[in-house]
């Protein structure tokens, strides 16, 4: 059994309307979650309407209202918010989410126990969605639950917020929702709270340490098609033809070898302030200058820092998907390469454009032979962490877990908080808090991985981090024990007047 924080009870005032094991329903709401098993594979097929069915069902238990969204040729894919208005309404709109309730395939024979039966296994619960992030969805919607019936004074609203298809991009999800005008005024957030933060930075010896590792923004991405043209004609022939496959695949090694210039971010910076690395990889690993030659040496020793340093730095441009002909007897006339660009912050197309010219070389774009198209752009997006929020973030982490310092980053992949950020400009974190024995190593292995698990002890720490953190942030802490002595019955009067005295 999970035992409450004694500055989670003492901010709630009394016992939670839904219980005090937090913990408890948290994994029991996250076992559900996964044994819905709403696999996203990418062809709209995902009924992510099963788990948002069951977070209904959650809220339907504590006469939590909510509303739920689909696109119109998509009722299987909807996504669903709640709010609570703990006051006058007036104040910051505060998101635990979006949370996505889709997961990625597993590789049933790969794992040790099943993947969609949620066992509890030497006290963590095992499978997929675990850390991504249907656990996150459980501990956030716990949170709500327990801050809803608690109708304690707040000065804002808290929103809880969880959508379809973030695995697939997000069109029907996230996306969907933030690019209706109407729904993205139902949505809209000032703050959001969503995956990938709450694992501790490993040290040089990979031990765990108590710096935790959070998200403060993401690299853009692109995908962009290399359209090679030749000649065709017959295989028995292949002198009398221009096999565009053999230029595709030149270009496909240009791509792979062309280091586009370094950029260091001061996300990356505060990463490195934050490293257990030795001081000179630091100091390398932060100039503009020396970063290209002490990554190649780390890449060369096979050091994890290599790929993720290389990766944070700069523009990458990953040639993954190459098409020709069907046939093996046929020189094929065009080739096209699709690339899969990820963009650093302030990086527009025409600078993509520009390196993928320089990673060709100006004597092959100059031939007519090739041709770039850039078939998805979105760009990169963060948010400052001199915020509020940040601050009730930090001081929550303090409070759970002694010796705790946060450290923001950069994101080398996306989530669907660059919707809520590029679109209605909200202020957008991937946060959470694990044991520190889970670092970010341990996750990132764990992630779209075989035997994905998280502990109950996670579970636990996590779901009293949101109701922690929306209590500093929207609760007015430091008053709550006056808050406690004065609450207001159910129909929150007493308390609302008691708000607007206080700020
Ligand atoms: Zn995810």
């Amino acid at each position: 059994m999970g035992l409450l924080h004694p500055a989670v009870r003492e901010l709630l005032g009394e016992a939670p309307e839904i219980g005090e094991d937090l913990e408890e329903l948290t994994v029991s709401l996250l076992q559900s979650l996964i044994r819905n098993a709403c696999v996203n594979c990418g062809d709209g097929s995902c009924e992510e309407v099963t788990n948002i069915r069951t977070l209904a069902a959650f809220f339907d238990k504590y006469g939590i209202k909510y509303q739920v969204y689909h696109p119109p040729h998509r009722p299987n894919r909807p996504s669903l918010i709640a709010e609570y208005h703990g006051g006058t309404g007036i104040g910051p709109r505060v998101m635990l989410g979006p949370g996505h309730v889709d997961v990625v395939p597993a590789n049933e024979k790969a794992w040790d126990v099943p993947p969609f039966e949620a066992r509890l296994v030497g006290g963590e619960v095992w499978g997929r969605g675990s850390l991504d992030m249907l656990n996150t969805v459980a501990a956030q919607a716990v949170a709500f639950a327990c801050l809803a019936t608690s109708r304690l004074p707040m000065r804002g609203t808290l929103i809880f917020c969880a959508v379809s298809d973030e695995e697939a991009g997000g069109a029907d999800g996230a996306g969907f929702l933030m690019n209706e005008p109407k729904l993205r005024d139902i949505f809209r957030a000032d703050y959001c709270m969503t995956e990938f933060g709450g694992a501790t930075l490993p040290d040089r010896y990979n031990r765990p340490s108590r710096t935790y590792y959070h998200v403060s923004g993401e690299k853009g991405t692109a995908t962009i098609n290399v359209v090679c043209k030749g000649r065709p004609g017959h295989g028995s022939l292949p002198k009398s033809c221009d096999n565009a496959l053999v230029k595709a695949a030149e270009v496909v090694r240009c791509l792979a070898n062309y280091w586009s210039p370094t950029i260091i971010t001061p996300e990356w910076r505060n990463i490195m302030a934050a490293s257990d690395a030795p001081w000179i990889v630091r100091t390398c690993l932060t100039s503009a200058w020396f970063a290209p030659a002490i990554i190649r040496l780390l890449l060369l020793l096979g050091h994890p820092l290599g790929s993720a340093a290389h990766a944070s730095t700069r523009l990458t441009l990953s040639p993954n998907h190459l098409t020709g002909t069907h046939k093996s007897n046929v020189v094929p006339g065009t080739a096209v390469v699709e690339v899969d660009g990820r963009l650093m912050p302030g990086q527009d197309k025409a600078y993509l454009i520009r390196q993928l010219e320089r990673a060709l070389g100006r004597r092959r774009m100059a031939s007519g032979d090739y041709e770039i198209r850039i078939r998805h752009f979105f760009p990169a997006t963060t948010s400052p962490v001199d915020t509020p929020l940040w601050k009730a973030m930090e001081k929550a982490g303090r409070m759970l877990v002694d010796g705790t310092t946060f450290v923001n980053g950069l994101l080398t992949g996306a989530t669907d908080s660059r919707f809520f950020r590029h679109h209605c400009g909200a202020i957008a974190y991937g946060t959470s808090l694990f044991q520190p024995e889970l670092t970010l190593d341990k996750l990132m292995k764990s992630i779209h991985g075989d035997n994905e698990r998280i502990s109950v002890a996670s579970l636990g720490i996590s779901v009293q981090y949101f109701v922690l953190t929306i209590l500093y942030m929207l609760g007015a802490a430091e008053e709550a024990v006056t808050f406690r002595k004065v609450k207001a019955g159910k129909d929150g009067s007493l308390g609302e007047k008691l708000y607007i005295s206080l700020n």
